[in-house]
C-alpha cells in the first residue's frame, strides 16, 4: 500500500471523538449572530429603526444621514459580540461567496485609535473586482465595481467579522452576482402577482417568492479525501472501481446517523442557529456517507443567502471534525449523486399561500390560477428551465436514473389532472347559472379533500406539485438556488402580467364577469400547456420517445442546453421585466460556457496525470513482480515451466493491454485538448470539450479501474471506493 494511502487510512481509523457544544434549547440561541429586528430595536433610534424596515418591506431608499446612525449602531452590536471585523459579502458568478474583511480598528493623523464604520462603509465599498468572472462586462483597465448593501438580507457576524450582504455591480451598471438579478425578479413577482391577487382580495399590497431548499452532500474523511488528487481537485472521483458493497441494500437511507457524523450536524446546525438559519431537518441519503440537510422554508432572497452561508459554514464546521464535504453532483460513479431541490411558492403579506388550495371556491379560484399559470409558464420556457440547472457536474446527475432527466416536465398528482380535465370543459364566453353553480360545488369547491388525499409523490419528475408549493428537483447541489430561482420568478411574472392583460381584456371587450373571465382565460392555458403535463416514469425509456412526440427538448449537456439562455425570447423575458438587459444575459452565458470549459479542462488533465503517475508505474511495478515470478518459475522448472506460469502470463498480457489503452486515450485526450483550446470561440471551445474530450473520460477509466482489479491492493496507491465509502 502507498504510504500516503496507509497514513490517510491509519488517521481516519484513529480519529477521536470531537466534543461538541449544543445548546439544550435551540430557540435561546437562535438568530444571535443576525442583525435582526431585536437587535435592530436595541441599537437602533426610532427614524433608522424604521427607515431599515420601510426599505425592506417597500424597497425604500435608506437616506444617508440614516445610514451612518445605521451603520454605528450595527458596529455596536456587532462589536459587543466580539467582532473586530467588516466585510460586504456577496455572491459573484465563481459559485463561491466573497468577502475582503477590514478591521474596525482605525489610526486618525494624531494618533488616536478608535474603533470606526461609517454610513458610507456600510452602503457601498469598491473591492477590487477585476479577478471575478464578468463575461466581458468590464475590462481590466476599467476594474471598477462596487458592492452594495442590501438591506432586505440582515447582517450577520461569522467568526469575528461581521458581514453584510451585499449586491455586487459594475460601475456601467450590469449586474456581476447573483443577487442582483434575483432580487429585480422578486420585484418583478411582486408586482405581477400582487396585481392578480387584487381579483380576489383588495388586501393584498406584497407577494414574495418563498424557497426552501434541501441540499446533499456526502461527507468523506478529510485524509481519506486528501489521498485523491481527484478528489482534492475536481470535488469528485475521476477514477475507481466500484465497492463490491455500494447501496444495493438500501442500508444507509435514513439509517442510524453515525456518531462522528451526528457530532459534525449537530455542531453545524448550532453555527446555523446562531446565524438564523432555520435548519429542520438532517438525515443519511441513498449513498453510503451521504447525508440531506432542509431548513424551514424562507422569502426567497434570504433562503438563496443562507443556502450560500450554509455552504460556507459546512465546509468550515467540517474541517474541525476532519470531514471534508463533497457538495458535486456526481463524487462517486455508481451510486447516487446529490441534488438540491428547491420548493418554491408565493406568499402574500395576507399571510396567504398562493399555491395553497383555500376553504373556499373563491380561495381555490385563486390557488387555481396560479397553479396553471406555472405550469403555463414553464410549459412556454421549459428550455430557460433546463438551462438554468446546467452545469459540467449536474450533467452526471441529470437522467442517470437517481434524478430527473434533462427533459422538464410537470407532475401534478391524478386528483388535479381530474380538475384540470374538468375545467377544459368549460364553456367558451359567458357561462350559464348551472354551469357556475357546478364549478364551484364540484370542480373548484372541491380542491382541499383532493389535495388532502394526493399522497401519490412522483420522485421521478423535474418539477413537481407537493401539495402547497412546486419542487424543482433537477437543481444541484453545487448549484447558487438564485440562478432557478431567478428564472422562476421572471417566467411566472410574465405569465401573470400576459394573464392580467387577457382576463381584463375579455371584461372589458367580452362583458364577462370577473369569475367568467378567468375561467376562460385557464382554460385555455390548461389546452395549451398540456404537453409539459407528464405523470409517469421519468426515468423510462419510454418518457424520452414519448417526450420527443410531444416536442419538449431533451437537452442532455450543458453547452447544449445555455444555449437557451441567450435565446431571443429568453432576453426579451429578462429584457422586459427589467431583470437582465441584453449584455447582462450574453456575459452570463459566456462566464457559463467558459467555465464548463475549464472544468473539463481541469479533469482532463487530472485524470491524465493520476492514470500516468500513479496508475501506470504501479501496473508496470505489479507486472515486473509477475516477471520475475514467471522467470523463477522457468530456473526450477525449465521448460515444464509454461504450464504453472500460465495464469500469470495472461496476467501481464493483460496489464499490458491496459496501459496501452490508457497511455493512448491520454495522448489523444490531450490532443483533442489541444483543438479545443484553440477553437474560434467560447461556445465553440465548450462543445468541443464536451464532444471530443469528456468522451476519453470514461475509456480511460475503464482501463484504470480493470487495473485496480488486477494489481496487488497492498501495491495500489489510491484510497478506494470502498475506503472512501465505508471508513469514518
Ligand atoms: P418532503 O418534501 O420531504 O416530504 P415537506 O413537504 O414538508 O417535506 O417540505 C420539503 C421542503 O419544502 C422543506 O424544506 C420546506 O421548507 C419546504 N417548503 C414547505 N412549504 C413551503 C413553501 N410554502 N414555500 C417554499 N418551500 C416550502
Ligand atoms: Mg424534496
Amino acid at each position: 500500500m502507498s504510504t500516503l494511502r496507509f497514513q490517510a487510512l491509519k488517521e481516519t481509523l484513529d480519529r477521536k471523538e470531537i466534543a461538541v457544544n449544543e445548546p439544550a434549547r435551540r430557540s435561546d440561541i437562535f438568530g444571535k449572530h443576525v442583525f435582526d429586528k431585536d437587535s435592530m430595536r436595541q441599537h437602533l433610534n426610532k427614524e433608522a429603526y424604521k427607515s431599515v424596515q420601510d426599505a425592506i418591506v417597500n424597497g425604500s431608499k435608506i437616506d444617508r444621514s440614516v445610514a451612518d446612525h445605521v451603520s454605528t449602531g450595527m458596529k455596536e452590536w456587532a462589536i459587543q459580540n466580539g467582532a473586530t471585523h467588516y466585510t460586504h459579502w456577496f455572491q459573484p458568478l465563481t459559485g463561491a461567496t466573497a468577502e475582503k474583511h477590514d478591521a474596525f480598528f482605525e489610526l486618525e493623523m494624531d494618533g488616536t485609535v478608535l474603533e470606526k464604520f461609517g454610513g458610507g462603509q456600510l452602503v457601498q465599498q469598491e473591492p477590487d473586482a477585476s479577478s471575478f468572472p464578468n463575461g466581458g462586462i468590464r475590462n481590466t483597465f476599467e476594474a471598477r465595481g462596487y458592492t452594495a448593501w442590501d438591506p432586505t438580507s440582515p447582517a450577520f457576524i461569522m467568526g469575528t467579522t461581521l458581514c453584510i450582504p451585499t449586491v455586487f455591480v459594475a460601475y456601467t451598471g450590469e449586474a456581476l452576482d447573483y443577487k442582483t438579478p434575483l432580487l429585480r425578479s422578486l420585484q418583478a413577482i411582486d408586482s405581477a402577482a400582487t396585481d392578480v391577487c387584487k381579483y380576489f382580495d383588495k388586501n393584498v399590497t406584497k407577494t414574495v417568492a418563498t424557497l426552501g431548499w434541501e441540499q446533499e452532500y456526502f461527507l468523506i474523511d478529510s485524509a481519506l479525501a486528501d489521498s485523491r488528487p481527484d478528489l482534492q481537485l475536481a470535488g469528485r472521483t475521476l477514477l475507481g472501481h466500484s465497492s463490491a458493497k455500494g447501496q444495493q441494500l438500501d442500508d444507509h437511507y435514513f439509517g442510524a446517523i453515525p456518531t462522528r457524523v451526528l457530532n459534525f450536524m449537530r455542531d453545524m446546525e448550532t453555527e446555523c442557529m446562531l446565524l438564523g438559519i432555520p435548519v429542520k431537518t438532517r438525515h443519511n441519503e441513498v449513498a453510503p456517507n451521504q447525508f440531506e440537510l432542509a431548513p424551514i422554508f424562507e422569502e426567497a432572497n434570504l433562503a438563496v443567502d443562507h443556502n450560500s452561508l450554509l455552504m460556507d459554514v459546512m465546509r468550515k464546521v467540517a474541517s474541525r471534525h476532519f470531514f471534508k464535504v463533497l457538495f458535486h453532483e456526481k463524487p462517486f460513479a455508481g451510486v447516487n449523486g446529490s441534488g438540491k431541490h428547491n420548493n418554491w411558492s408565493l406568499a402574500t403579506n395576507t399571510g396567504v399561500n398562493l399555491l395553497s388550495p383555500g376553504s373556499t371556491p373563491m380561495k381555490n379560484l385563486q390557488f387555481l390560477t396560479f397553479f396553471v399559470n406555472t405550469i403555463k409558464a414553464v410549459h412556454d420556457n421549459e428550455e430557460l428551465i433546463r438551462a438554468t440547472i446546467a452545469s459540467a457536474s449536474n450533467d452526471h446527475r441529470l437522467g442517470a436514473n437517481e434524478a430527473p432527466p434533462a427533459i422538464i416536465s410537470v407532475f401534478i398528482g391524478s386528483q388535479l389532472t381530474n380538475v384540470l380535465d374538468e375545467l377544459e370543459k368549460v364553456t367558451d364566453g359567458k357561462l350559464s347559472p348551472e354551469e357556475k353553480t357546478d364549478l364551484k360545488l364540484n370542480v373548484v369547491g372541491k380542491i382541499p379533500e383532493v389535495i388532502l388525499d394526493n399522497t401519490d409523490r412522483n420522485r421521478t419528475s423535474p418539477f413537481a406539485f407537493t401539495g402547497n408549493k412546486f419542487e424543482l428537483r433537477a437543481v444541484g447541489s453545487t448549484a447558487n438556488c438564485a440562478n432557478p430561482m431567478t428564472v422562476l420568478n421572471a417566467i411566472v411574472a410574465q405569465q401573470l402580467i400576459e394573464f392580467k392583460a387577457e382576463v381584463d381584456a375579455l371584461i372589458k371587450d367580452k362583458k364577462l364577469k370577473k369569475d367568467e373571465a378567468i375561467f376562460n382565460v385557464l382554460r385555455e392555458y390548461i389546452k395549451q400547456s398540456k404537453k409539459i403535463r407528464f405523470e409517469g416514469d421519468g426515468y423510462g425509456e419510454a418518457w424520452e420517445k414519448e417526450a420527443k412526440k410531444r416536442g419538449l427538448s431533451n437537452n442532455k449537456t450543458t453547452p447544449d442546453a445555455l444555449k437557451a439562455k441567450v435565446s431571443k425570447k429568453s432576453i426579451k423575458l429578462f429584457e422586459d421585466l427589467n431583470i437582465m438587459s441584453k449584455i447582462e444575459s450574453e456575459a452570463r452565458y459566456e462566464i457559463e460556457v467558459e467555465e464548463y470549459a475549464m472544468r473539463i479542462q481541469i479533469e482532463g488533465r487530472i485524470l491524465g496525470d493520476v492514470a500516468r503517475n500513479h496508475v501506470i508505474p504501479t501496473a508496470v511495478k505489479y507486472q515486473n513482480r509477475l516477471i520475475e515470478n514467471v522467470v523463477g518459475l522457468k530456473e526450477i522448472y525449465g521448460k515444464d515451466f509454461k504450464k504453472m506460469a500460465k495464469e500469470q502470463m495472461i496476467l501481464i498480457e493483460e496489464i499490458s493491454e491496459h496501459i496501452e489503452k490508457i497511455n493512448k486515450g491520454i495522448t489523444e485526450m490531450t490532443d483533442a485538448r489541444k483543438k479545443a483550446n484553440n477553437a474560434k470561440d467560447a461556445e465553440e471551445t465548450a462543445a468541443l470539450y464536451c464532444d471530443e474530450v469528456k468522451p476519453f473520460f470514461d475509456e480511460i477509466r475503464y482501463h484504470c479501474d480493470k487495473l485496480e482489479l488486477l494489481v496487488d491492493d497492498e501495491m495500489w496507491p489510491l484510497t478506494k471506493y470502498r475506503e472512501l465509502l465505508f471508513t469514518r
